[in-house]
């Protein structure tokens, strides 16, 4: 990969923040969009708006075509059964809040018990306990260790026959820790639990075959994948959305309305009501393809080797704290500068054209179960450099030294 050429690719890299150019480590939060998707959202309005699946006319039925080809570009990244299967939402949020609503309501009752753990963002712990509210069910979290990794054996001693669901996420935002996915889905589903995976984060970095993890559902992002923000994904098997009553009433998800009956649409559109994210959707087959253009493990090597190349060049700074040592992790650095804030430090460090994330990276419990308030979060993209790295640690060992001589 030649990543001169990949950061080409990418406008918003190619400007100045307070007078120095824009290093930007903040793709956790969200990734930057190559030039092929800025020009797909654009050439959507220019040539085709108009509304899918229902028009008799030639730009209807264009942009119908191109919306469900995306559905099938998803279908491909994450080698689901079928398109079927692949249901478009406004994010990962808007995917875990449906199966909570849709499959929890129906399906969870008193006493019954929903597991998470220690790592989980807040979009994969408030639907839970909203629905655990609701309906007197329990929820559980799995313990972790020091380094940010689940505890296996714990969870293996949560699992029974009053487990029902299982809401994972597969990798840390916060730290970059990768859950083990495969072995959690075996065990949950012998004991009989549905279990989603929180993919937010690993579907940048890992090769995802939902047909071999077994997970029933899988949500993420595509503002996390190069593409537009406000367009996520749910994934669910058929068998089990075929079962579940709508999220939301509207246009699109009806076969037929009646004021005394109303019958549903077929998945995947029973669960896409209202005028969907159509130049957002289209635009992010784009994504796509940038993604398989240079392929998941391709990107993935040169991400892991930044987040070693920043280990050690960050590491040898005094006052230096790295949080979330996980054995396997993602191209994800938490950290916090000794007597300083992290706010702090991420303020100076814009100051120097450099972008990083502070605070508690919407994991309070996280944080808690750390004893600390936040951390700084430095995490690497295809289009990063070691150069950018090392101008980072730079400004980093100046700011360290205010409190540590
Ligand atoms: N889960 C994880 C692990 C995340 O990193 C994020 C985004 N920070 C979310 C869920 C929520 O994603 P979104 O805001 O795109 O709905």
């Amino acid at each position: 990969m030649n990543i001169e050429e990949i950061r080409a690719m990418f406008p918003v890299l190619h400007q100045e923040v307070n007078g120095k150019p824009l290093i930007y480590f903040d793709n956790a939060a969200t990734t930057q969009k190559p030039q092929s998707v800025l020009d797909a959202l654009t050439g959507y309005y220019e040539h085709d708006n108009s509304n899918i699946h229902r028009g008799a006319h030639t730009l209807a039925d264009r942009a119908t075509r191109f919306y469900e080809e995306t559905r099938e570009g998803v279908r491909d990244f994450i080698n689901a059964k079928e398109t079927a299967e692949v249901i478009f939402t406004k994010g990962t949020t808007e995917s875990i809040n449906l199966v909570a609503s849709s499959y929890g309501r129906k399906f969870i009752t008193k006493g019954d018990e929903i597991i998470i753990s220690t790592l989980e963002h807040h979009s994969n712990i408030v639907p839970w306990q909203m629905l655990c509210e609701e309906k007197g069910a329990i929820l559980k979290v799995i313990p972790i260790n020091d380094r940010g990794e689940i505890l296996f054996e714990e969870f293996d001693k949560m699992l029974s026959d009053r487990t029902k669901f299982v809401s994972i996420v597969h990798v840390s935002n916060a730290l970059g820790t990768i859950n083990p996915v495969k072995k959690i889905i075996k065990l949950a589903h012998q004991v009989g639990a549905k279990v989603l995976l929180d993919g937010a984060q690993s579907t940048n970095h890992l090769e995802i075959d939902v047909q071999d993890l077994d997970c029933d559902f899988l949500a993420f992002s595509a503002h996390k994948l190069y593409g537009p923000t406000g367009l996520g994904i749910l994934y669910g098997k058929r068998s089990i959305l075929e079962t579940m009553p709508p999220y939301q009433g509207g246009g699109e998800m009806i076969k037929e309305v009646t004021f005394a009956k109303t019958t549903y649409n077929d998945i995947p559109f029973k669960f896409e009501a209202g005028t969907p994210n159509i130049a957002d959707v289209i635009a992010f087959q784009k994504a796509l393809d940038f993604i398989s253009c240079f392929g998941k493990a391709n990107i993935k090597k040169h991400e892991d080797e930044l987040l070693d190349h920043a280990n050690i060049a960050f590491g040898q700074i005094k006052g230096f704290v790295p949080v979330g040592t996980a054995a396997e992790k993602v191209s994800v650095l938490s950290f916090n500068i000794m007597g300083m804030h992290p706010f702090d430090v991420g303020v100076m460090l814009d100051a120097n054209g450099i972008a990083v994330r502070t605070g508690h990276h919407c994991t309070q419990p996280l944080m808690q179960r750390l004893g600390l308030e936040g951390t700084v979060r430095a995490s690497f993209s295809v289009y990063n450099t070691k150069k950018e790295i090392d101008q980072m640690a730079i400004s980093l060992s100046k700011i360290a030294k205010i409190k540590n001589k």
